[in-house]
């Protein structure tokens, strides 16, 4: 049923991603000194306009405050991480090569298998990133790769969960670490059903009464059935990216249900443009604006008026007083 160039297409929207992250870190938005190893020919990469630069920027910050509240809010107990549609990003060695690192017991990213391969022969050949995954051997014929604390697995998560994560044992991941599931922009590419079962699949790994708390943290555009979420939707057209199936949760109201469907106790959504307004500090907010001209104010915010950040914490027990996201 998936055009294997659909495919491609959509495994390509990492390289955008990775290169908007390595543009906003060269033009000193956000430290990162890894993204440069994932991106072929780093230093000959054209940085992407202001707007984009901002827009990443707030994104990348939001999701850390997130992921750092949830690290430490699990009485002090190592979390685990599962990133969904990792592709290129960075995070587990900004966390492993930074202050909370004690706080991490496990790091599981999955990925589509080209992607995957791509990504640790990357980690073999730099000794920089091979360094904090630690010793580390190539599994599944060079598609996927393990080490005591990190796990690249190749999946397509569009199959049916039990297949596609059949190789997350509770080896790999065990239900009795508080674990945070992050989708940073790849719910987008599945059907909504797809999606639901998908986070269905992890409640229920953490559903015996002594399961750890599980968190999940989504990033995604929205509100495409406007007049510029047209636009942006047709941005993606061009590329050949086909988006399956009605957008589920077309406003920011809605966006909660994602996890309150599944039984998540906290709940909760906000743009990046109220993210940008509200919660980043007046001394960054300050600073980033001095990095490069950005005229057009309004433009941005309609921009960052259609991403936003879910999130949700769920318990097996009693509600736990210990995560509420933001
Ligand atoms: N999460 C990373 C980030 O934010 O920088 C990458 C985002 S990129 C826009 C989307 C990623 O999701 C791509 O690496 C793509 O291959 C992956 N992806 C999309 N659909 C997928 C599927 N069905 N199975 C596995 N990976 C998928």
């Amino acid at each position: 049923p998936h055009a294997p160039d659909g495919d491609a297409a959509i495994r390509s929207t990492d390289n955008d991603a990775a290169l908007a992250r390595l543009s906003a870190v060269q033009k000193h938005y956000l430290p990162d000194p890894y993204i440069r190893f994932f991106v072929p020919r780093a230093h000959l990469q054209p940085a992407r306009p202001p707007l984009i630069n901002v827009g990443t920027y707030v994104r990348s910050v939001a999701i850390d405050a997130l992921v750092e509240s949830f690290m430490g809010s699990a009485d002090g107990s190592p979390v685990q991480i599962v990133s969904l549609g990792a592709g290129s990003d960075t995070r587990f060695w900004r966390i492993a090569a930074g202050e909370h690192a004690g706080r991490l017991a496990k790091y599981i990213e999955v990925d589509f298998p080209e992607n995957t391969t791509k990504k640790a022969m990357a980690i073999k050949k730099n000794k920089d990133l091979a360094a904090l995954v630690g010793e580390a051997k190539l599994v599944n014929g060079g598609m996927g790769l393990q080490s005591a604390m990190y796990h690249l697995l190749p999946a397509d998560l569009r199959r049916p969960p039990a297949e596609a994560l059949a190789a997350l044992t509770s080896d790999i991941m065990s239900p009795s670490l508080p674990t945070l599931l992050l989708f940073e922009c790849v719910l987008v590419y599945m059907t909504p059903a797809a999606s639901s079962g998908l986070i269905q699949w992890f409640v229920d790994r953490f559903s015996a009464p002594d399961a750890a708390p599980l968190g999940g943290i989504v990033y995604e555009m929205f509100g495409l059935n406007d007049s510029f979420g047209t636009v942006m939707m047709s941005n993606l057209r061009v590329r050949n990216v086909t988006l399956p199936g009605a957008e589920p949760y077309p406003t920011v109201a809605s966006l909660p249900a994602r996890f309150a469907q599944h039984g998540f106790q906290h709940v909760g959504a906000l743009t990046l443009k109220d993210i940008r307004q509200r919660y980043v500090e007046a001394d960054e907010l300050q600073r980033i604006s001095q990095l490069e001209m950005l005229d057009e104010i309004e433009e941005l915010e309609l921009v960052l008026a259609h991403y936003a950040i879910t999130w949700g914490v769920r318990t097996s027990g009693a509600p736990s007083p210990t995560w509420a996201g933001w």
